[in-house]
């Protein structure tokens, strides 16, 4: 599929969501949330599902998760703008409750075809629902920061899944905001991994360790980050374009 092709694919379902009337979520909606970002990327984010802000503006993660969804991704040098962003639900929940299961199902058709379309090499899951989306059973205390093989019956047919925890959680507990900053930290080398598992299913080969290149952004706080991963490959180029550079030959890669 060729970059117009993905973006065209994506309007669609986009479409489709903005008058989805597939579950009760729909009568309490202002707009509904199909999600945003670059058709190219390989690293797709996935939250729960939209707030009160993301209701009003149609777009996922514009309140103050979405604020420091921002920070961690520009504490490995990278944009929203960058990735793609979407939920587990396309309607925010009245009160922001959590999403319930039969609403989930409802959803998870676009979610699965949203997957197929970007084919990406890293799901990121955030939170509790997107992780038991992608990790049933799993714990989110014990998950987070590791990855797992993406079932392709998700959508996402070789991509690794890599858990975090909600931002939302973050903005709660100091502690869990720290975790979030070294979770994070880990996302480039995971994408590194990833592009080597998709180029041929050979052995993954971790990057080589070199001193993190967090953010000094002044929005950023100063994270308890360890020394992280090699240089941020960025997640622009799809995996299955030619312009992407050899997996092991992360020293090529464009830079931040
Ligand atoms: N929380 C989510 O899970 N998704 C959003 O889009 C916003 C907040």
């Amino acid at each position: 599929m060729t970059g117009d092709e993905r973006r065209a694919a994506l309007d669609l379902i986009a479409d489709e969501v903005r008058v989805c009337t597939a579950c009760r979520l729909h009568e309490g909606r202002t707009r509904s949330v199909p999600g945003e970002g670059d058709p190219d990327t390989e690293v797709v984010f996935v939250g729960e599902g939209p707030g009160f802000n993301e209701d009003r503006e149609g777009r996922p993660f514009v309140g103050r998760a979405g604020g420091l969804l921002v920070r961690l991704l520009a504490s490995i040098g990278w944009q929203r703008e960058d990735v793609f962003i979407t939920n587990v639900v396309k309607c925010r929940p009245p009160d922001n409750r959590d999403p319930q299961p039969d609403e989930m199902a409802a959803c998870a058709p676009f979610l699965r075809r949203q997957l197929e379309v970007l084919d990406p090499a890293v799901v990121v899951t955030l939170g509790r629902f997107s992780m038991g989306t992608f990790m049933p059973g799993a714990r989110i205390g014990q998950v987070h920061g590791t990855t797992k093989p993406a079932d392709p019956g998700t959508g996402a047919r070789n991509a690794l899944v890599f858990a975090m925890y909600h931002p939302a959680a973050a903005l709660r507990t100091a502690a869990i905001e720290q975790e979030s900053f070294v979770d994070v930290a880990r996302v480039p080398s995971v994408l590194v991994e990833a592009r080597e598992r998709r180029a041929g299913g050979g052995m993954a080969v971790t990057a080589t360790p070199e001193p993190a290149m967090i953010s000094t952004a002044a929005a950023a706080p100063a994270p308890a980050v360890q020394p992280g991963p090699a240089p941020d490959p960025a997640p622009h180029a799809h995996a299955s374009d030619p312009a992407v550079p050899a997996a092991d030959d992360a020293s090529q890669m464009t830079l931040f």
